[in-house]
């Protein structure tokens, strides 16, 4: 595995980590499987946050029997204010079986005013610089899928770590972001490294290698997923000629077609989470890159397809009542085919909603 500096922080992580969002969709003996064979093959950044359903409390099971002082663990805190803040990192530390996080970022920053807040008197920040001198916290970081928010959040804070998104399709953070990043010493590390399944894994985290950035935190739900991404850390990352055109191709192609989830879209008359449906549904990405026999053998957890069933129900019904007025389209930066995009999606989700009642029953 190739191993990266993480910015100023001293530390030097694995090229390709894991994204555990997906771990907490699946029984704590698989997700625990996959955590182990991802350490195997010499991943020792795992990116997890407190919203990603019972991630964090899995990965703390997986790490049990002394593999916690072999990884970096990174999670978050999407609290506003610094006492929410500081009850969140207490429950991170409790759920993740550990003394101290080697980074908690403020998770998904939506707005400068938002950064502003957090950031600002009686604002989740202090919680972490509080946490921070007391050795419970080792790095601060932030998470935004915007860039220029990300900018923002640095000019009002020395933060050591950011993530953010970028593929072979979103490269916004080459232009200005990521430079800022490395003259302040700032460690970069990559969501949405696949742009949530729609790009083949080994071209886009090859690519990736390529760039400027400290490491990349694809998500695996399978073990067939934790060893395709990790091995692409292991061999030569040099691009030949015809994997550069496929990444210019795959570029022209998904243009508009990939949702940045920058929210721009907001709001939508019918109430439809128009960016998580297009941009950072886990449960849609799981089904179409393991197609419906694996969605329908994969370990679930119980509570996840109860929970996806009725936000799955309510986002059908949202879907349904959309009236056509436009709005999203015209507000949408990226030139995104929202209401074609929204209807292409039902036919799955009337699919996976039949499909929790299945698995619910057995
Ligand atoms: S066209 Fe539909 S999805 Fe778009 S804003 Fe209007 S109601 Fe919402
Ligand atoms: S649909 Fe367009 S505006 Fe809405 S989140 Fe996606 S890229 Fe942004």
């Amino acid at each position: 595995m190739q191993y990266r500096e993480l910015g100023r922080t001293g530390l030097r992580v694995s090229a390709i980590g894991l994204g555990c969002a997906m771990i907490g969709n699946s029984t704590v003996e698989y997700a625990t499987r996959i955590v182990h064979r991802a350490i195997d093959l010499g991943v020792n950044y795992f990116d997890t946050a407190r919203g990603y359903w019972d991630s964090e409390a899995k990965l703390g099971v997986a790490l049990e029997g002394g593999l916690r002082e072999r990884v970096v663990i990174s999670t978050k805190t999407g609290a506003k204010t610094r006492d929410a803040a500081w009850q969140h990192i207490q429950e991170s530390l409790q759920r993740l079986r550990t003394a101290y996080l080697d980074n908690c970022h403020l998770h998904g920053l939506a707005t400068a005013e938002d950064a502003a807040e957090r950031t600002g008197p009686g604002g989740a920040l202090e919680a972490l610089i509080e946490a921070k001198r007391r050795g419970l916290i080792r790095h601060i970081g932030c998470t935004s899928h915007r860039s220029d928010v990300l900018i923002a959040a640095l000019e009002r804070f020395d933060f050591e770590i950011i993530l953010v998104p970028m593929n072979i399709v979103e490269t916004e953070p080459l232009e200005t972001l990521i430079p800022l990043c490395h003259e302040r010493g700032v460690g970069v590390t990559i969501m949405k490294p696949l742009a949530t399944g729609l790009l083949p894994a080994p071209l886009a985290l090859k690519w990736l290698l390529n760039q400027p950035i400290a490491t990349a935190v694809p998500g695996a739900s399978t073990l067939a997923e934790v060893e395709e991404n990790s091995k692409v850390g292991h061999g030569d990352a040099t691009l030949s000629a015809r994997e550069v055109a496929e990444a210019a191709r795959l570029r022209r192609e998904l243009e508009h077609e990939r949702c940045r989830i920058c929210d721009q879209c907001l709001p939508c008359a019918a109430g439809i989470n128009i960016p998580e449906h297009l941009g950072t549904d886990v449960m849609f990405d799981h089904l179409r890159t393991m197609g419906r026999e694996g969605f329908l053998a994969y370990p679930w957890s119980r509570d996840t397809l109860a929970k996806d069933l009725e936000s799955r129900q309510k986002a059908i019904a949202a879907i349904e009542a959309c009236d056509h007025c436009g709005d999203c389209e015209s507000r949408c930066p990226h030139g995104l085919p929202v209401m074609a995009m929204l209807g292409r999606q039902l036919p799955a989700f009337r699919d996976m909603v039949g499909m929790y009642g299945e698995m619910l029953r057995t």
